[in-house]
């Protein structure tokens, strides 16, 4: 048997008929750039997430880089964020002309570790973003008090979990802004690159989408120099399709998980995802650990489950982050896991028969 690690060609396929008319409808309509199709989705997302505002942009990337520029990052402001992330996370802080500072992980939700989080702030601090990493929300509550004691502004990277929550409160409405990612592969993935930033405060939120849309709100407008980083129409009208089923998709995830969790619970040397009390995690990877993974990874690989590593080495070891000199001592939860983390496939179309084999599978490598 093959399990795919995702498998977004039958997501298509349950929903082919609705997808191939929203793409005939922007096509007929001729709205690639703006237009109606994107202001509906920027609503229906708002709504959903229970933002405000939200502004569209071309990519996940992007709506960090725009929610740090709009915020007013200026050199030799520090910000810090989780030493293990997709390097997007920090890539930002450079390119808005931020200093990365990274924050190891606590050793068993893979998000900042807030008991670390006081000792990295400075006199130059000035924000904070933490990662909903895999679909488990940060530790919202002990961040923010964090932030506000220190008067910083807070980004939460929710590129992962959408529609995630911390005490029935939905991640992205606890910061001064939320980025999202709909990459094809995410929870909500469009057919292409695509983004967004939410927010509570509409002064923001103009500034976020004038320097999206080269520095104007209206055609022919430029109030300071932008770039453009816009969501296309295409994209949008195709969102607006799976936004609609996003909350049973996070459920079926969810269900996975819960069987994963079921069936794995006992397996010696594996570690299962923790989900730490009031976090609902949405599950965009199921994330195991295992001393020997590389192993794990190879019998999975040999009897056709797909895996793959998020991320095989935690950002501050990366050679992009060499000149700041780390050691693996500075990070010790980042780092021991980076060499024990393996993501098995969870995906909201999984069949009963692919779930078993998968968890049949890890059982028989432990045998
Ligand atoms: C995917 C992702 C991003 C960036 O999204 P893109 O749309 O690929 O630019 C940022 N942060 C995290 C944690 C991500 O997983």
């Amino acid at each position: 048997m093959k399990v795919p690690f995702a498998d977004l060609h039958l997501q298509y396929l349950s929903i082919k008929d609705d997808i191939d008319a929203a793409i005939a409808a922007v096509i007929k309509s001729s709205a690639f750039i703006r237009g109606p199709f994107v202001q509906k989705f920027e609503d229906e997302f708002a709504a959903a997430v229970g933002a405000p505002y939200c502004v569209s942009c071309a990519n996940g990337t992007d709506s960090l880089y725009i929610a740090m520029h709009a915020l007013g990052v200026k050199p030799g402001d520090e910000i810090i964020t989780t030493a293990h992330s997709w390097i997007s996370t920090s890539e930002t802080i450079t390119q808005a002309g931020g200093k990365v500072v990274f924050c190891d992980t606590d050793a068993k939700t893979f998000t900042i570790d807030t008991a670390k989080l006081e000792e990295k702030i400075t006199p130059r601090t000035v924000g904070i973003i933490p990662v909903h990493l895999y679909g488990q929300p940060a530790n919202m509550g002990e961040i923010m008090a964090i932030a506000r004691k220190h008067g910083l502004w807070v980004i939460e990277d929710c590129a992962q979990a959408h529609l995630a929550e911390v005490d029935g409160q939905m991640v992205g409405s606890f910061g001064d802004a939320a980025s999202y990612s709909f990459y094809p592969g995410k929870n909500l993935g469009a057919m292409g690159d695509a983004g967004a930033i939410t927010c509570k405060d509409k002064s923001l939120a103009d500034k976020m989408a004038m320097f999206a849309r080269h520095g104007g709100l209206t055609k022919g407008e430029h109030r300071i120099e932008g770039i453009n980083s816009r969501l296309d129409g295409l994209q949008a009208a195709i969102l607006s399709v799976k936004l609609s089923r996003l909350a049973e998709w996070t459920a079926k995830r969810q269900e996975v998980a819960a069987r994963y969790a079921a069936a794995l619970g006992n397996v010696g040397g594996l570690e299962l995802p923790e989900n730490a009390p009031g976090r609902t995690h949405v599950y965009h990877l199921f994330v195991v650990k295992h001393e020997r993974r590389d192993a794990l990874a190879a019998h999975l690989n040999e009897h056709g489950v797909q895996t793959v590593i998020n991320y095989p080495v935690a950002l501050p070891f990366l050679p992009a982050y060499e000149h700041l000199g780390h050691h693996a001592e500075d990070f010790p939860n980042a780092f021991h896991n980076q060499s024990r983390i393996l993501s098995i496939p969870i995906f909201p179309e999984m069949t009963e028969e692919q779930l078993g084999y998968v968890a049949d599978t890890v059982r028989g490598f432990a045998a």
